[in-house]
């Protein structure tokens, strides 16, 4: 390297789920099939309300630039829509576009996070959190999760501890990438309450947040004292099948949100202009076509986890949120033989054409840790290879 580094790069992370991307598209080129789970990317098309809309801004002249905070019939749309399902009061004023759900993460740390201040996150977590507290000179208190009798649970006892040693930053990430878990109500109001009492402001990431199968939802910024002291991540990526478009939005307190299009001036002046007018068309347009692809996904859901839950040694959950399964594979790897999921993943990738992350993919194993776990993404696999996949995975851990 010629040139000469600051020393935060030494502190920026990744996400690795794409470095396992690269390993199954490397296998795949050398003419091996893939069953792709690894990515939470959707092989479903953007619904054609959402193309019309673009494809009409473009035609007429909006290619320019735009206001940073996004355009105001966006902001109001979204500030309808978070508030009709937050039971929030909101207004445009509450928020600021996004070139996706992802920046929203970096903005409130900017916003908030001094040097050396401690943050609470997730862990298995988005990778990302971990990296972007320690790039910007936070101090990461992680926190997991623990097997309960429906799903995986908040590890309230870590977050009491966090909270204790002085964090007065929570990130939040319900419904969760990569457990799947969903906080049932009693959950998330113990920790609205403890967020009230230790005066702790939040990053509430809802990437997920309409990736729901049976489930009334809720969200922590509309509890009693939360609204003021909680950001939203909000994203279109997820259900509207728009990973690749960029756009999602920051939603908070308008002073905050002035703030965070100040910031976006200074990173990339606006979100894309003519991908808000098809994300305004999504919104806009009735539920039919995002309650198709949610449809696909359930189907998908309802085709993995007893195929998983078949294999000896494998248990998994069947969450009723999100696109992810986090099986608990302890008893495969003993069985087998494999020193870690590390391990048996490159070997179901060779085997057997499986590529999927595990649980190193999503923030550093705390030392507390003793089960292992593998991460499988249902959103860009259709039914017929899940049911293949699943013979082969089966036959191989046989
Ligand atoms: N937050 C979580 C938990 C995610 O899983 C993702 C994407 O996978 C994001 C945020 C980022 O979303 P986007 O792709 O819209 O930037």
């Amino acid at each position: 390297m010629t040139i000469p580094l600051a020393e935060r790069m030494s502190r920026l992370g990744t996400e690795t789920a794409f470095a396992v991307s690269l390993e199954a598209a490397e296998w795949a080129a050398k003419g091996h099939k893939v069953y792709p789970f690894h990515l939470g990317d959707i092989n479903i098309l953007t619904p054609r309300s959402v193309m019309d809309g673009a494809i009409q801004a473009m035609e007429g002249g909006k290619t320019g630039y735009c206001p940073t905070a996004g355009i105001p019939e966006l902001r109001e749309a979204l500030a309808e829509n978070i508030g009709r399902s937050h039971k929030m009061k909101l207004s445009a004023t509450n928020v600021a576009i996004q070139p996706g759900g992802k920046p929203s993460i970096a903005k409130f740390l900017l916003g908030t996070m001094d040097p050396g201040a401690k943050v609470l996150y997730p862990n298995p977590g988005f990778p990302i959190y971990e990296s972007q507290i320690e790039f910007h000179g936070g101090v990461g208190v992680p926190y997991g999760f623990v097997e309960g009798d429906e799903g995986f649970e908040l590890d309230m006892d870590a977050i009491r501890k966090g909270l204790a040693g002085g964090a007065k930053l929570l990130i939040y990430n319900n419904y969760h990438n990569p457990t799947g878990a969903s906080s049932p109500k009693a959950e998330m109001e113990e920790l609205a309450r403890l967020c009230v009492e230790n005066n702790v402001y939040v990053l509430s990431d809802e990437a997920y947040f309409d990736v729901r199968y049976d489930v009334e939802p809720t969200s922590i910024a509309g509890l009693p004292g939360m609204a003021e002291r909680t950001c939203i991540l909000y994203t279109f990526s997820k259900k509207f099948a728009m990973t690749g478009w960029r756009c999602g939005a920051m939603i908070g307190p308008p002073d905050f949100i002035k703030l965070v299009a100040n910031m976006n001036v200074n990173d990339e002046s606006c979100t894309n202009h003519f991908v808000q007018y098809g994300a305004l068309a999504g919104l806009r347009a009735s539920d039919e076509e995002p309650q198709k692809i949610l449809a696909t996904l359930k189907e998908r859901r309802d085709a993995l986890v007893p195929a998983l839950n078949a294999i000896p040694g494998i248990k998994c959950y069947r969450p009723d949120t999100t696109f992810y399964l986090f099986p608990n594979v302890t008893g495969a790897l003993e069985r087998k033989g494999f020193k870690d999921t590390d391990e048996l993943r490159k070997a179901a990738l060779r085997e057997t054409g499986l590529s999927f992350c595990t649980r190193v993919h999503f923030g550093r194993r705390l030392p507390t840790e003793t089960q292992h776990y593998i991460r499988l993404a249902y959103s860009g696999i259709n039914v017929d290879q899940i049911h293949e996949a699943m013979d082969l995975f089966a036959a191989f851990l046989k």
